[in-house]
């Protein structure tokens, strides 16, 4: 029996991790894929206070080790079943063990939200990528478009155009969601941002070829020649499964200051969680007070 049951190694688990371990609890934290999240996937952070730059991968393999060292487990399986409600709670997996615990914290965090256009999933891996840090590199030399105007996709859009050939940022809109910090890099850069547009389809046979676009305000179809389309189009939260738990409408798990969520001993950290920024330096802050909750029963 844990004191503590953590779903989901990302920066808000992890810093969970260490604050429960810290503060005496018996811990075990539980990832499906590998430690980081989406954090993990982050070419350059700059906004982790007291770090110039560092990328996801350092900072949260720097954050799992502390965690080890304070003594929390890793279990690296996936959850088949979660029952929540109840003193114990009881976390099935797909491996057959099953772990109880007397609190959960849910840091599952988000993946990233599909086009829904068609085609989409049959490019997946053959031109369509949801990571420009993970599959950037394979498109050294050729042209790209980068869908979406928020950070991720500013991001993106600067990262590759380190590598590609020519990078293009479609965005539905006429102004971009993304900090003034990143757009005044964007407008240095090469990197040409096609306004007012949604993705139609996306052409190719066995790999994309070509995207086709739609201009919302005039309705026009235009083509690109593109060798690589990748989405930024923000996040879904893995909040699925955790049956009882409140959810905004967006889906995101509905928590109080203290991080708890509607049922007892159980807390919701991180990107899942229903608040209004999501940042590494948020989800660690979650996670701590989720943790300091616990430890001292607030
Ligand atoms: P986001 O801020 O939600 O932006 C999503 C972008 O995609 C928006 O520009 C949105 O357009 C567009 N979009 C949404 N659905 C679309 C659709 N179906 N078709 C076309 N375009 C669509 O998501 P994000 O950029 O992934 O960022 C998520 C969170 O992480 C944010 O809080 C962000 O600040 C944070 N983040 C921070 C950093 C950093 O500080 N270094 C880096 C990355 C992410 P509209 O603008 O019209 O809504």
């Amino acid at each position: 029996m844990y004191d503590v049951v953590i779903i989901g190694a990302g920066p808000a688990g992890l810093s969970a991790g260490i604050y429960a371990c810290r503060g005496g609890l018996k811990v075990a934290i539980i990832e499906n894929k590998s430690v980081g999240g989406q954090a993990q996937t982050a070419a350059d952070i700059q906004n982790y206070p007291g770090i110039k730059s560092t990328s996801g991968f350092d900072l949260c393999y720097a954050m799992m080790n502390q965690c080890i060292e304070f003594g929390a487990e890793f279990v690296f399986d996936s959850i088949a079943s979660v029952s929540l409600v109840g003193e114990t709670k009881t976390i099935g997996l797909a491996s057959g063990n099953v772990v109880e615990a007397k609190n959960v914290i849910i840091a599952s965090g988000a993946n990233a939200r599909k086009l829904g256009v068609p085609n989409e999933s049959k490019f997946i891996g053959k031109g369509v990528s949801y990571c420009a840090t993970c599959d950037g590199a394979f498109f050294k030399g050729k042209t790209v478009a980068v869908i979406g105007g928020g950070n991720t996709a500013a991001e993106d859009a600067l990262y590759l155009e380190k590598l590609a050939k020519k990078v293009y940022m479609v965005h539905r809109r006429d102004a971009l969601r993304a900090d003034d910090i990143l757009v005044k890099r964007l407008e240095k850069s090469g990197v040409e941002i096609v306004w007012n547009s949604v993705v139609e389809n996306l052409d190719g046979e066995d790999k994309i070829t070509q995207l086709t676009l739609k201009n919302i305000k005039t309705d026009t179809l235009t083509t690109i020649s593109v060798d690589g389309v990748f989405v930024a189009i923000g996040q879904t939260p893995n909040s699925q499964g955790f049956e009882n738990v409140s959810l905004s409408s967006g889906g995101y798990i509905i928590t109080d200051k203290n991080m708890h969520t509607n049922i007892d001993g159980v807390y919701a950290v991180g990107d899942v969680r229903e608040k209004s920024l999501r940042q590494v330096v948020t989800a660690c802050a979650d996670g701590a007070i989720a943790a300091n909750a616990i430890v001292n029963g607030i």
